[in-house]
């Protein structure tokens, strides 16, 4: 019996594994990684890991031990390069193929790279895994002025970390304003605000169109032809999914491999999870790639429990996190540009939680150092309960009564 075999030994992966296991899969199971490290936490990489507070050793997710315990075997430092859907069988970089009964797809989103001209000078990093994060911690401590390019999730922690460290950060980014696509422009200008109380300099509507300069000193070009100097860029612009696989056997993909909500491709034997694929979203009403520890935890144990043979639908609430600065950003659920928001708590606080409607239904809600509130809306929108938008704003009104 040639069992399960996984590629992409992270969230989606590990949790994979450990949930069929769990759930009563009998067969080996095999996790193959391209990287050669124990499976390990990402979130820290851009927040604790860069600026010094959370050590190498503690972004472990399980030891080797822990897989051992579980009959589940981790075959690091392999890249998976093609699967022959119809034999069962993987194919690896520098090993022998692998057989498989199942498989499961879980090999995550890569860093989107830069394409202007000058974009593969030195001194341009991007992070995504472990290795970029210890190539990146030493260039940032050495550095003195860094270009961020991309005000996203990962620009904004790394500008944070290195405007807390005492560099001069000038951020670059081609909307007209920060998260566009994730959060509210309140919370946009939120963030904004603390980012430039903390000296970063913000230039909006800019795309880079060029970088330019020695070894040692870049001159990132914008759209408005200005010169942006930096010892250092970090690029953060966004992520691609690792579909290639999936796709080249003819699995259906589209930005993502398409999975339903036991993570089944739409080959029986042949799963995906975690950022590597797109599901119908019943919080989005349409089908969408999400990048969450959450969302490749889950899904991951979704696709781990049907493999066993013990279906259990993923219909988890989407969540988010970021750090920056001792702002605490988490987000639950899906919102949309034109939902309206109703704000609960006072912004000149620091603490407010922002509630997004679609007519009368709550569909997320994104809070500033507010964890109460996500824990009372995690579960109101999991029952589809809405407070009115009344309800919402008013501080004095107890969301729990909703649960009655
Ligand atoms: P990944 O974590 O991407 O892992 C996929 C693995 O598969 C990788 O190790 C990859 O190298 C490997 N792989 C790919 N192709 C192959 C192949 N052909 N053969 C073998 N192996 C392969 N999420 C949050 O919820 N909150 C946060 O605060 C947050 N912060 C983040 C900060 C950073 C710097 C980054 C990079 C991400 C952050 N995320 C955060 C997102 C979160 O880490 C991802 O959504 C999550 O890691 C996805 O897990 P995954 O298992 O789907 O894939």
């Amino acid at each position: 019996m040639s069992g399960l075999v996984i590629i992409g030994a992270s969230y989606a992966g590990v949790q994979a594994g450990i949930s069929a296991r769990e759930k009563g899969y009998q067969a080996p199971i095999r996790i193959v990684a391209d990287e050669t490290h124990l499976p390990y936490q990402r979130p820290p990489l851009s927040k604790g890991f860069l600026s010094g507070s959370v050590a190498h050793s503690n972004l472990i997710l399980r030891g080797d031990d822990y897989f051992k315990a579980r009959g589940i075997e981790l075959v690091l430092g392999h890249r998976a390069v093609s699967l022959d859907r119809d034999a069962g069988r993987v194919e690896l970089q520098g090993g022998d193929p692998f057989a498989f009964d199942q498989l499961l797809i879980a090999t995550g989103s890569r860093a989107r790279q830069l394409t202007v001209p000058g974009h593969a000078r030195d001194g341009i990093v991007y992070l995504r895994t472990l290795d970029d994060a210890v190539n990146l911690k030493p260039r940032l401590e050495a550095a003195n002025e860094i270009v961020i390019i991309g005000g996203g999730f990962i620009g904004l922690e790394v500008a944070a970390t290195a405007a807390k460290a005492g560099k001069k950060v000038v951020l670059i980014e081609a909307a007209s304003r920060l998260l566009e696509r994730a959060v509210s422009p309140l919370i946009s200008q939120f963030l904004l605000n603390i980012h430039l109380a903390h000296g970063v300099d913000i230039r909006f509507n800019q795309s880079v169109v060029g970088i330019e300069g020695t070894s040692a000193v870049h001159d990132v070009i914008c759209s408005d032809a200005a010169r942006v100097r930096g010892d250092l860029v970090v690029a953060g612009i966004g992520g691609i999914a690792n579909d290639e696989l999936a796709s080249a056997a003819g699995i259906g993909c589209a930005n993502g491999v398409d999975v339903d909500e036991f993570g089944r491709t739409g080959v029986p034997n042949i799963f995906a999870a975690g950022d590597c694929s797109n599901h119908h979203s019943i919080f989005a009403g349409r089908r969408v790639r999400l990048e969450s520890v959450q969302n490749a935890t889950d899904q991951g144990n979704a696709a781990g429990a049907a493999i066993a043979g013990k279906p259990e639908p993923y219909v988890s609430v989407p969540r988010f996190w970021s750090d920056q600065y001792d702002v605490k950003l988490q987000i639950v659920g899906l919102s949309a540009p034109n939902d309206t928001a109703v704000i609960r708590g006072a912004i000149d606080d620091g603490r407010f939680s922002v509630f997004y409607y679609r007519g009368p239904k709550l569909m997320a809600v994104d809070s500033i150092n507010r964890p109460g509130d996500q824990m009372i809306a995690r579960r109101l929108i999991a029952a589809s309960l809405s407070p009115t938008p009344e309800q919402a704003a008013d501080g004095s009104f107890d969301l729990k009564k909703m649960e009655a």
